[in-house]
């Protein structure tokens, strides 16, 4: 049994018209996991051949918006197309349950609406949180989750997903810096993902908001040297920061290759990796 994973959106913060925002869709065992819901997800999902009302869980890495702005969409079309009433589960860190209770309540004119509008539509959205810390979130028919705390502060608590299944593993990582955490879900592990920044093109732009991100995020060269003290087969990068210029794949992969002698895939949208 094969675990397939599909980067749905790749794009930092600033939009772009070919990166939608971090999303990542894990298929395993049957499952199929949303890991984060970034700008543009629900189109990204679409175009991997999912809707959410075949999501059975969606894994939060942390609250920061751009991976989380697109929440309500997955939530209402899950509703809207719904047979029957369905929980959308939702796994993520502390607070998880504070913005899943605000988007229900900015969705609730539209709720409204649509409750007066569909005579076959009687049930509310409705979400099962759970939030997690580490360790086992998920163990169902074959397929288990593991959790495990990183580093992006002062953005606090967030977290990591390894997700195990027929002896194959993934390990999808948010925004962090190496740590411990990250370190033990990714031994052994067939992939990882992980979001990454280049501080030598970050550096050269004179803006202090931009600047910042430097210290909160695994550059390329950590993302690999993360990678290779996990013995990692393949290291996948995902949410470049900055957007890369068109054609410089081969830049980013250089750097990494430096620290790193596995495959190494550079991401863009839709790209799959199947282990
Ligand atoms: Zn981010
Ligand atoms: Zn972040």
């Amino acid at each position: 049994m094969t675990i397939e994973v599909v980067l749905l959106g790749t794009g930092s913060p600033v939009p772009d018209r070919d990166r939608a925002g971090a999303a990542t869709l894990v298929r395993a065992g049957g499952h199929t996991l949303l890991l984060d819901a970034g700008r543009g997800v629900c189109m990204r999902l679409a175009a991997a051949g999912v809707l959410p009302v075949m999501l059975d869980a969606v894994l939060l890495t942390h609250l920061h918006s751009d991976h989380i702005c697109d929440l309500n969409d997955v939530l209402t079309t899950q509703w809207v197309m719904s047979a029957a009433p369905t929980p959308l589960r939702i796994f993520g860190p502390s607070r998880t349950a504070e913005v899943v209770a605000g988007m229900h309540a900015m969705l609730r004119p539209d709720v409204e609406f649509r409750l007066a509008h569909h005579a076959d539509l009687t049930w509310e959205p409705q979400t099962e949180v759970v939030e997690v810390t580490t360790g086992t979130v998920l163990d169902d028919d074959g397929v288990r989750v593991v959790a495990a705390a990183t580093d992006h502060r002062p953005v606090e608590p967030t977290l990591a997903y390894r997700v195990e299944c027929d002896g194959r593993s993934v390990v999808l990582a948010g925004d962090t810096v190496p740590c411990a955490g990250l370190d033990e879900l990714c031994r052994g592990a067939d992939v990882y993902v992980q979001t990454v920044l280049r501080d030598d093109l970050v550096r050269q732009v004179a803006m202090p908001r931009f600047q910042d991100t430097i210290d909160y995020h695994s550059t390329v060269a950590q993302a690999a040297q993360t990678a290779a003290r996990g013995g990692v087969r393949t290291l996948v990068l995902t949410h470049q920061v900055p957007t890369p210029a068109p054609g410089s794949a081969e830049e980013w992969i250089a750097l990494a290759r430096e620290h790193f002698d596995g495959e190494i895939v550079f991401g863009d949208d839709l790209v799959s990796i199947s282990v």
